[in-house]
């Protein structure tokens, strides 16, 4: 029995070696995209005193750890893993998330050593990690050092002085990581002191990454000060709890044969291992380095260095599309779970991985892109020509087929299509006064019989079958068909220029306004900005474009064609800076969330803003009406940011077909919305009847439409007008003598004379302001032309 149980026990000892037992903690130190397909985990394992665990093999972690992505059954495969030690001293291996305070005794010995070995920290640590203060006549500000400042530092460095205010030095160093307002103590800082906001709140966002270093000569004694050791153990215990709270290594250098003076090491010992209800609290249990020479000093400093840095890469291949969602990771030491993260990975605007760039993929990439393109316009065409008249059909038929009932004082009713009795009960359409029975009314094309005559308003929207595929049909749907393809084309551009990244320069500058490059999300946020900037210039010019290519029925002759480029430019430029000022928005609204992962919801002020002024700059010098400019505008940009946003999960193999989408979702929208204010105007025209114009057809709906307010057609002698009557010869035409309009109420064409001398069907003279209805085939006569009023179908 007892020989069982010794094997027992050296079969499990032989099952699990040491090294798995060790690895307590799995902390996450953030990510990085390797290659095209790749993802980076940046990992740090820690025993149970928070100790970095090293010289674990690769087999080892790869038999030990696993990772876990989302959720609990979504195990990143192994066979797509490989897991990399991180060594050497070059290069960056901390963790963004981390924040490292360095306090430095003006008065230690070989400081020009000391400067290097801080410069190595500051180059193995992201941009934005650390930052530098000293102490000795007083104590300095902390200043953020990177790797590009550092060398402006090296003179402070070599300052020196006479006191040593070590106590003030420590106490509001430590102060500086917790949010808390500051004790009512005397310290020694110095006159332009300011406590340095940025680490409190990175402290604060990432707990447990948090380390002061102080650097300390033990053999010269601190001067007197109000602030002692106390008061350093008091502040320390009560913010034990804070979320801030850094972890402290000391470097006491003493010299040969010197003793430490108490006080100073009684500080440093408790900073470094605080206690709470008798023991040691682990998280935040540092070190004490205490050496008699320099080079001990510094080559313990590298190493806390070390311990900070993150050790393995856990590189995976990546099967599914990262477009910005939040990912939560779960680390699994032998089945415990051991640690977690969330992290937002790429963008919906530039998602990861970018496919695979190899020639027949991107040729595929691009016909499919042309297939979705179709498809879309396919739907619009389904949307406007067959639902959007359904619907209409319907409740103009809920709202005007009643069954009849005989009115008062009349005797009989005699339909105005097929001239028989209306009889009680029977269904008619009453949205005229010309009473018809529906299937009368229905023959008759959804319309009245007197339609286009003597009637102007009995007619029903319906699906018009037999209609639909002719060219005046296809012609209203022109302005979709432009909205797709000019996304289209801004969209392979975009594609092809990488993304927006062209933009980074600018976008970082944008980004800086409220976000420092320290911030866990500072370089999603500025790719993020600049796609916006690109988007905002493409969708804005070739939307442009195109759009003011239709609009204007001119001639295209080449000054007009350079007018809508020009104009084109302009909106790109109005695109841009809108989406300039959506990303100072978007990053503002990043950075005052404490959070390591940017919510949907921070990009959807971008996308409004541009829509709105896009649309706005559309209607300059043009005759596209703004309302429903705005309106297609604002509800195509949010049903395009609806799929950009939350359709990730859909098309997982083609993270760009989301970005497609978007733009001609927009594009295509924006132009429907367009087309359909369009047509109910587009048929109108003047023929001039007589002189050296005479035959000449002036389309006025191109000034005119069904929706926008205040735009009229003026016939006169200036050049203001519209209609300039450069050709008449007579004196008896005035500056501006007559206005057409559409009443909007009655969608009907109206003439309002400004002036006597308007001569109405050739015979009576129409009293001046006054509104005449227009007709089809309607005359009227100014000076000597005569102008035929004409609606073509
Ligand atoms: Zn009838
Ligand atoms: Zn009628």
């Amino acid at each position: 029995m007892n020989r069982l149980f010794a094997l027992l026990t050296l079969y499990i000892c032989l099952a699990m070696p040491l090294s798995a037992q060790q690895v307590n903690k799995v902390e996450f130190c953030g990510k990085s995209l390797v290659g095209k397909d790749s993802i980076a985990l940046h990992l740090k394992l820690l025993d149970g005193d928070r100790n970095a665990v090293k010289g674990l093999s690769v087999d080892q972690l790869k038999s030990y750890l696993r990772i876990r992505e989302n959720s609990v059954t979504d195990e990143i495969d192994m066979s797509r893993v490989s897991i990399r030690p991180v060594s050497g001293k070059s290069g960056t291996r901390i963790g963004e998330d981390y924040t490292f305070s360095v306090l430095v005794d003006r008065n230690i010995p070989d400081k020009e050593a000391v400067y290097k070995a801080v410069g190595e920290l500051v180059n193995s640590a992201p941009d934005g990690c650390v930052y530098l203060s000293f102490y000795g006549d007083d104590v300095s500000t902390s200043q953020l050092v990177t790797s590009k400042n550092y060398e402006n530092f090296h003179d402070k460095f070599m300052e020196s002085s006479r006191e040593k205010y070590f106590f003030s030095a420590l106490y509001s160093k430590l102060a500086e990581f917790t949010q808390s307002g500051s004790e009512s103590l005397t310290l020694m800082l110095s006159s332009d002191y300011q406590k340095n906001p940025s680490i409190a709140r990175r402290a604060s966002e990432n707990k447990g990454h948090n380390i002061l270093f102080v650097f300390v000569d033990g053999s010269q004694d601190a001067s007197y000060e109000d602030v002692s050791d106390i008061e350093i153990n008091e502040y320390q215990e009560a913010h034990l709890t804070d979320a801030g709270m850094p972890r402290v290594y000391a470097f006491l250098y003493t010299g040969e044969n010197a003793q430490p003076n108490e006080n100073m090491l009684n500080a440093l010992t408790w900073a470094v291992e605080p206690i709470t209800d008798g023991e040691i609290l682990k998280e935040l249990k540092g070190k004490l380095f205490n050496s008699t020479n320099m080079s001990q000093a510094l080559e313990d400093f590298a190493q806390a260095v070390n311990d900070a840095s993150y050790d393995y890469d856990f590189v995976y291949q990546v099967i599914d599309l990262y477009s910005g969602n939040k990912v939560h990771y779960q680390a699994l030491w032998n089945d415990e779970p051991i640690g977690e993260t969330d992290m937002t990975i790429a963008s919906a605007e530039n998602p990861f991985p970018s496919e695979d760039a190899t020639a027949s993929n991107t040729v595929m990439k691009y016909l499919m892109a042309l297939l979705v393109a179709l498809l879309t316009f396919a739907f619009f065409f389904i949307v406007v020509k067959i639902l959007i008249p359904a619907m209409k059909s319907k409740s103009f038929a809920m709202k005007y087929y009643k069954n009849y009932t005989p009115e008062a004082g009349v005797n009989r009713r005699i339909c105005y299509y097929c001239g028989q009795d209306i009889r009680p009960g029977q269904r008619v359409v009453t949205k005229c006064k010309h009473i018809m029975h529906s299937h009368c009314w229905q023959q008759n094309g959804f319309r009245c019989s007197e339609y286009g005559q003597s009637c102007k308003t009995g007619i029903q929207p319906h699906v018009d079958w037999n209609m639909m595929f002719t060219k005046d049909s296809m012609r209203e749907c022109k302005q979709t068909l432009s909205g797709i393809v000019a996304a289209l084309v801004s969209w392979v551009i975009y594609e092809l220029t990488g993304r927006g990244s062209v933009f980074n320069g600018l976008a970082s500058k944008l980004t800086s306004l409220s976000l420092t490059p320290e911030h866990t999300l500072w370089t999603d946020s500025v790719s993020k900005v600049s796609a916006f900037l690109a988007i905002g210039l493409l969708l804005g010019f070739f939307l442009s474009l195109f759009f003011r290519y239709n609009d204007d029925y001119r001639q295209k002759d080449f000054k007009i064609m350079l007018k809508i480029v020009g104009l084109s430019l302009l909106s790109g430029l109005i695109g841009m800076l809108s989406f300039a000022v959506g990303g100072m928005i978007f990053s503002a609204w990043v950075g005052g969330l404490s959070s390591n992962v940017i919510p949907w919801y921070c990009s959807l002020p971008a996308y409004l803003l541009f829509s709105i002024c896009f649309s706005l700059s559309l209607c300059i010098c043009s005759s596209i009406p703004v309302k429903s400019a705005l309106l297609g505008g604002i509800l195509s940009a949010v049903i395009g940011f609806i799929v950009l946003y939350f359709s990730g999960n859909i098309a997982s193999q083609n993270g760009w077909m989301n970005m497609l989408l978007n733009f001609i979702i927009y594009g295509g929208g924006l132009g429907a919305s367009l087309a359909t204010v369009r047509m109910v105007a587009e048929r109108y025209f003047l023929v001039i009847q007589n002189g050296v114009r005479q035959g000449i057809e002036i389309p006025i709906h191109k000034w005119m439409n069904a929706t926008g307010g205040g735009r009229t057609v003026t016939i006169g002698m200036t050049g203001d007008c519209e209609i300039q009557m450069n050709w008449e010869k007579s004196n008896k035409v005035a500056k501006e003598h007559a206005q057409l309009y559409i009443d909007h109420e009655r969608h009907i064409p109206m003439l309002k004379p400004l002036t006597t001398g308007v001569l109405f069907n050739t015979r009576a003279e129409l009293p001046v302001n006054k509104e005449q209805v227009l007709n089809n085939g309607d005359s009227f006569r100014i000076g000597d032309t005569s102008f035929m009023y004409i609606e073509k179908d």
